[in-house]
């Protein structure tokens, strides 16, 4: 385990923010608060060669869905993102997606026009994307990979963000590889949002020790802000039936309700549609994707 200061303002002091289990480990772990800018982040952590180890077989992102239904949720998902990034950018120019896994958001872009190109730190599923679509894709942590000066238009981190060990590294190295203008979207776990304060320490959103950082609003803002970056805009686009039923699920794993709870989810998530709705409608849904731009110097 690390002990490591805030990536925000660099400050070493920090509050208790809450304790939460490790899905997987059932591990407990801390998440802080930095007494000087509010970052909350999980503090110690897993040593970068060790983290690995907390990404089971069984982690959901990791498998490509088999389903029919599960595809089309996916490409449906996928065209949602690809709506939201051309609302701000309407030239089809240069996409890079970080974190890009087996390509199916690249694939997407490519569709549509956008020359693409992506990283990703799991090689297997690097390889892929690669050899289903033919994309470049390169593998590796984005803080030794990402080299490009002045060469995206528009760079992309959905679901990413808050797994990297340096965010604000990051967001320096996106700032020198995007053009003038380039737009960047981060996609996170929403802390404002209604799934968070219904289900508590059991929130997905937590996932720890998978995500290291959790930025709010305003946090987001201050690093943007730091890096070269303006804020233009914020939606909850994807991602609430899954990551709600994980919640639920995590909520109950352990009692006797379990398995009842796991059988009839199905019809919960059903039952609760109108709550999603009106929880995106209203950007309280479970994931928030913020859409930024790079300053003119
Ligand atoms: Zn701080």
């Amino acid at each position: 385990m690390e002990t490591i200061s805030c990536n925000l303002c660099g400050s070493n002091v920090s509050i208790p923010y809450i304790e939460v289990k490790d899905r997987f480990t059932k591990e407990l772990f801390h998440v802080v608060c930095c007494s000087n800018c509010k970052l909350i982040y999980l503090n110690p952590r897993p040593n970068k060669e060790h983290l690995q180890n907390y990404y089971p077989q069984q982690y959901e992102p990791h498998h490509v869905p088999l389903t029919d239904s599960g595809k089309w949720h996916q490409h449906r998902m996928r065209q949602i993102q690809l709506d939201y990034v051309e609302k701000y950018h309407l030239h089809r120019g240069t996409l890079l997606d970080i974190g890009c896994a087996t390509g199916e958001f690249l694939a997407a872009a490519s569709e549509r026009g956008w020359l693409v190109k992506g990283i990703e730190l799991v090689e297997d599923a690097a390889q892929i994307a690669r050899s289903t679509y033919g994309f470049s894709v390169v593998t590796g942590e984005v803080e030794m990979v990402l080299t490009e000066n002045n060469t995206f238009d528009v760079i992309t981190l959905w679901d990413v963000f808050e797994h990297l060990t340096n965010p604000r590294q990051v967001l320096q190295q996106c700032f020198t590889a995007l053009k003038p203008e380039g737009k960047l979207v981060i996609a996170i776990p929403n802390l404002d949002s209604f799934d968070r304060y219904l289900f508590g320490k059991d929130w997905v959103g937590w996932e720890v020790p998978r995500h290291l950082y959790f930025f709010s609003k305003d946090t987001l803002i201050h690093i943007l802000d730091d890096t070269g970056f303006n804020l233009l805009g914020e939606e909850c686009l994807v991602g609430g039936k899954g990551v709600f039923q994980i919640s639920l699920a995590s909520k109950f794993q352990g009692s006797s309700f379990a398995r009842l709870i796991n059988k009839i989810s199905p019809i919960i998530l059903a039952t609760l549609w109108p709550y999603r709705q009106f929880a995106y409608h209203l950007n309280k849904g479970p994931v928030i994707t913020y859409m930024a731009q790079k300053r003119l110097l």
